[in-house]
């Protein structure tokens, strides 16, 4: 571990960050500093904020020194923190709250082959299947059914894209997101994320999903950020898609994992048979079947994956 270079203060609490950042005055700096392509020295960041008491601009340009604004020889600059935040801003996150009530686009279901929908809002795209119950059946917080999963973008995402733009954007932009939360990151703060692991006691996906557990399998598995306030679940699948193994299998049969071409081509990523030959100790194998040619992964009561 390293220590913070000499002209950066103590670490602020979260409070003490939120009340640094709570004044316009503030939030003008932050924004000036980000447009500017060099440092400003005093005065020249003086000269474009709007303020005429310069006692007071001081005051305020001195609760964002050391943490989000670093002062250099040559004037000041925003740290990485600072940048963060303006990057925050200009996501459209604080900002924007564009929506897209539910709409077909020209993807289709890697179960039954219908055309699949989208909707937007409060920064997440859902994905769900026009006619079959999709993997989630169900979703908890629109109703929506035929769930397929959710993908977070931000709202400067949507943008002008047409709908079927936005559902590829949010395919690459969440897949990464979805790498790093399987691989065990958080991608949001980049701390080590928790993992449980459950199986539902009573599974029966007779009608495409089961009625106990909502899902078209048995196995989930939650991710959660024990730093910041991020958390995700899904299907047991989730967790395979960065395997190194499914991924070239994936590669190998014509699918780019990271930029797919189509929803129905990265759907086989989560479009297997799962075989639980005992829940405890676990036993559980999944396989993955492409044009004829399968892989089958096993999973162990210490949670380790195989490939078999
Ligand atoms: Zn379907
Ligand atoms: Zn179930
Ligand atoms: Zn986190």
């Amino acid at each position: 571990m390293t220590s913070p270079p000499d002209d950066e203060g103590p670490a602020l609490t979260p409070d003490q960050a939120f009340s640094a950042l709570g004044n316009t005055t503030r939030m003008d700096i932050l924004r000036t500093l980000a447009d500017a392509d060099t440092p400003l020295s005093f005065s020249a960041l003086y000269d474009r904020i709007e303020l005429s008491d310069s006692g007071q601009f001081n005051y305020h340009l001195n609760k964002l020194v050391d943490h989000f604004v670093r002062k250099r020889d040559d004037g000041y600059e925003l740290t990485r923190a600072g940048e963060r935040i303006i990057e925050a801003v200009l996501s459209g996150a604080v900002t924007e709250h564009p929506i897209i009530e539910s709409t077909e686009v020209d993807q289709y279901c890697q179960y039954c082959g219908a055309p699949i929908g989208i909707s937007y809002s409060d920064e997440q795209l859902l994905v769900f299947c026009t006619e079959c119950p999709g993997t989630y059946g169900r979703q908890e917080f629109t109703g929506e059914y035929g769930h397929l999963g959710r993908l977070y973008l931000p709202p400067a995402g949507v943008g002008d894209r047409s709908p079927d733009e936005v559902y590829r954007a949010a395919r690459i932009w969440g897949g990464l997101e979805t790498m790093a939360t399987v691989t065990g990151v958080c991608p949001r703060c980049s701390a080590s994320l928790e993992e449980s692991l459950d199986v539902c006691p009573t599974h029966d996906p007779a009608d495409g999903v089961c009625p106990a557990c909502g899902n078209r399998y048995a196995v989930s598995i939650d991710f959660s950020c024990p730093n910041c306030i991020y958390n995700r679940s899904g299907l047991f699948g989730v967790k395979l898609t960065a395997h190194t193994e499914m991924l070239a299998f994936l590669a190998g049969n014509g699918i780019n994992p990271i930029a797919p071409l189509s929803h129905a081509s990265i759907g086989s990523a989560m479009n297997y048979t799962e075989d639980i030959r005992s829940v405890d100790p676990l036993d559980v194998r999944f396989i993955f079947e492409i044009d004829g040619k399968t892989i089958t992964f096993r999973v162990d009561d210490d949670r380790t994956i195989h490939v078999e």
